[in-house]
């Protein structure tokens, strides 16, 4: 018997992989691709802060700008001290993925998992590779396997409650301003998200996000509104879950990553909340193995363990966006006005994270009382 099983391989699960295989754990890692980081389902933007984990040199770009543009073209600038990166993501996945493979996990590509049973004793996942039904044991499975997570649905049964639907391409068109990413507000654009484009040289990543179902019609007419209208080279796409789950711990199992919904809900980004949602699912099973609990009582630390590093920020951020969400344009237009005054910016500069939002939120809520009534009001 194995000691895990971890179910996919993006950077939630190879890093978790990468962790238990350092202490000389046993670890199979699934996933149903061919190869690691393809197909490519993201935009690729994360700070510094990723690469305190991870050893990647897979930067497409960095940036320390946006162009915020609001409902009638009104464009706030904002700058920052620190930079952002744009990562080429597929790389990026095999780097964090060769981390794994360095520290002895045993990567198995083109298994796709089908389904998982836990009882007292042990974790039993069966996965379908090369056309064989496969069944393998382990003293705990792990689901790294996404917003679509076949270990959640096996043994959590629900999923996140909110989720953004997503287009993005991958666009021959060459941003001016090479420093900045754009992100695109208001009903034209998204219902209760937003869009975005992010200069990587001559491609451009295109995208946007919509709450629930429906972002097609919204990214076809955005594509539309680029002069020239780019050429596609690829398109992508997928579901982004943007709260985390009630639960994501459970009797010999946790989730990590998308597959527990533990992503930033204001941008959606995941990768750096996966990373530490792996960093502390480690450090629970590492507890559990050598105390020979991996009960759900037991394995509730984990919960506490991501949630003390993150967990306040993800949900302050979580009631953000549903504030976000309900806007209309002409609301979106009076929070223009409130925070494009040069004090405002000047707070955007110094504060702006976007792991960390909140604080931001906080200050500019502080300088602009109607927003922050409106907020307390829930309109
Ligand atoms: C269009 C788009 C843009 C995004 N942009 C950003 C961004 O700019 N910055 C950012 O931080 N985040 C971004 N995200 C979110 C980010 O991609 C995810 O949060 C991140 O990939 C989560 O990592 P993960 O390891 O939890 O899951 P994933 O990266 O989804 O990895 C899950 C792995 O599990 C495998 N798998 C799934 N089911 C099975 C199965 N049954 N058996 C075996 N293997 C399986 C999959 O093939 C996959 O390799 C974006 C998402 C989308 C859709």
């Amino acid at each position: 018997m194995r000691d895990a099983i971890i179910v996919g391989a993006g950077p939630a699960g190879s890093y978790l992989s990468h962790l238990l295989s350092k202490q000389g754990y046993d670890v199979l890692n699934l996933e149903e691709h061919e190869e690691v980081g393809r197909p490519v389902e993201c935009t690729g933007v994360v700070t510094e802060r990723v690469f305190r984990y991870v050893r990647s040199r897979s930067i497409a770009n960095t940036v320390s700008g946006a162009n915020i543009v609001f409902p009638g073209n009104r464009t706030i600038k904002i700058g920052k001290q620190e930079k952002t990166i744009v990562i080429y993501r597929d790389s990026f996945d095999k780097d964090v993925s060769g981390m794994a493979i360095g520290s002895g996990a045993d990567l198995r590509l083109g298994s796709r998992v089908r389904s998982v049973r836990v009882n007292d004793g042990y974790a039993e996942v069966e996965f379908r590779e090369s056309g064989e039904l496969i069944s393998e044991r382990a003293r705990i499975v792990i689901g790294a396997d996404g917003a679509n997570s076949i270990v959640r649905k096996s043994l959590y049964g629900h999923r996140p409650s909110r989720v953004v639907s997503t287009y993005q391409v991958d666009a021959s068109f060459t941003m001016d301003d090479q420093d900045s990413v754009s992100v695109f507000l208001g009903r034209d654009f998204s219902n209760g998200f937003f869009g975005w484009a992010v200069p990587t040289g001559n491609i451009t990543r295109i995208g946007l996000g919509s709450i629930g179902k429906g972002a097609l019609p919204y990214f076809l007419k955005m594509i539309r509104q680029f002069n020239p209208e780019p050429k596609i080279l690829a398109i992508t796409g997928g579901p982004i879950p943007i709260s985390y789950m009630h639960r994501t711990s459970g009797n010999r199992s946790l989730l990590v990553g998308d597959a527990g919904g533990i992503v930033k809900p204001l941008t959606g980004g995941g990768i750096y909340t996966g990373i530490v949602s792996a960093y502390w699912a480690a450090r629970a099973i590492s507890e559990g193995f050598e105390s020979d609990r991996l009960d759900q009582r037991f394995l509730q630390r984990y919960e506490k363990y991501w949630k003390s590093e993150i967990g306040r920020e993800l949900r302050i951020d979580g009631m953000i966006q549903k504030f976000y969400a309900a806007l209309n344009d002409r609301y979106l237009s009076r929070l223009y006005r409130s925070i494009s005054s040069d004090r405002s910016i000047d707070i955007i500069n110094s504060k702006g994270d976007i792991d960390y939002p909140s604080k931001l939120a906080l200050q500019l809520f502080l300088k602009n009382p109607s927003i922050a009534l409106s907020f307390l009001r829930g309109n």
